[in-house]
C-alpha cells in the first residue's frame, strides 16, 4: 500500500523561511526558545545569548 509522501515542513520562527531542518535555539536576548533555520542560527551562534537545544528534521521517522 503506497504511503503519502507528504513532507512535514515548518517555517523558521525568525525569518519565516520554510526549511526541512530547523534548530531549537535561543536567538535573541529575550532568552526564549525558537525553531530557526540554519541561516538564522548561523547569524547568532557567536552571540552571548545563543543557546542550542536540538535539531528538528522534517523527515524524522517515528
Ligand atoms: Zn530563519
Amino acid at each position: 500500500m503506497p504511503k503519502p509522501s507528504r513532507s512535514r515542513v515548518k517555517a523558521c520562527e525568525s525569518c519565516q523561511l520554510v526549511s526541512g531542518t530547523l534548530y531549537r535555539a535561543v536567538v535573541d536576548a529575550s532568552g526564549k526558545w525558537k525553531l530557526v533555520c540554519p541561516v538564522c542560527r548561523a547569524k547568532v551562534e557567536s552571540q552571548p545569548f545563543y543557546r542550542y537545544g536540538g535539531t528538528w528534521k522534517a523527515d524524522k521517522r517515528h
